[in-house]
């Protein structure tokens, strides 16, 4: 197997740590789209407690908080996102009501029912979408709100390399109409689902990281395995260019029931 093909589940998760704190967002979104999900959510005021769960260095996270009065909750598996994290509050005069803490998506310390607002994007996928709209809904009161942005397949059939890719990234990949019922089913009212734009992949996303590969290339020169993680983020990017009719992400927002 071609080092470019390698899984990106046998890489060291330093690396992947280390290349992607280098980054101001860690997954495919934009300052727009975080608002444009938020237009769907009518509950939130100065005493609302929001999570966004799996908040990186919490691109998407002080968006929301400029654009809602409440206290967020961000929180990240890696110590060093969450240090930007809650320095990037700071920056933004937002410490008062935005702080980021260490702890994994899979045993929360949320009280049930304290949360008016689950956020989530492009990380529900590190514990699955179904399981985690399961386990999270009791951290929220009845007539909260799940946001979270998720892989998607577009399309009923697809071709095989991208077929395969994703089954070995995340095998929970699945169409909107299955994600919506997926949803409905671990007890939330579907409210809206839209499609992330493509602009989200290849400005947002992918364009800051021609030159974060080449930093991170000179600065880990002759480490193999930062060449070969290099390599397999170039790949998947190739990828998405070449198969972006048939998956993207879409924002998923339900209402709990
Ligand atoms: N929401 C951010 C980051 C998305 S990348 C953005 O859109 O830019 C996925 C994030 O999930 C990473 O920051 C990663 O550290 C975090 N993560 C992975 N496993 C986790 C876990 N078990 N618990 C909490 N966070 C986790």
């Amino acid at each position: 197997m071609s080092k470019e093909n390698t899984s990106i589940h046998d890489f060291d998760l330093n690396i992947i740590c280390d290349y992607y704190a280098t980054l101001e967002r860690q997954g495919p979104g934009s300052p727009e789209i975080t608002v444009k999900a938020l237009s769907f959510i009518d509950n939130l005021n100065k005493d609302s407690n929001i999570a966004d769960i799996g908040c990186g260095t919490g691109g998407q996270t002080m968006t929301l908080a400029q654009h809602t009065e409440g206290h967020i909750r961000g929180i990240d598996l890696f110590p060093r996102f969450i240090d930007l994290f809650n320095s990037n509050a700071s920056k933004l005069n937002l410490q008062d009501r935005v702080k980021g803490v260490v702890e994994s998506m899979d045993s929360l310390s949320f009280q049930d029912e304290e949360l008016d607002l689950i956020w989530s994007e492009g990380a529900i996928y590190n514990i699955g979408f179904e399981r985690g709209l399961k386990e999270w809904r009791r951290f929220l009161k009845t007539g909260g709100y799940i946001a979270v942005s998720e892989a998607t397949w577009f399309t009923e059939e697809r071709p095989k390399e991208i077929e395969e890719f994703w089954m070995d990234a995340y095998p929970g990949i699945d169409t909107i109409p299955n994600k919506v019922a997926q949803m409905q089913s671990a007890g939330y009212m579907p409210v809206a689902t839209f499609i992330v734009p493509d602009s989200c992949w290849t400005e947002d996303f992918y364009k800051p990281q021609v030159a974060a590969h080449k930093a991170f290339l000179k600065e880990n020169a002759g480490n193999k395995s930062a060449e070969d993680f290099i390599a397999n983020q170039r790949h998947e990017i190739q990828l998405y260019h070449k198969y972006k009719a048939y998956y993207g992400y879409a924002f998923f927002i339900g209402k709990k029931i």
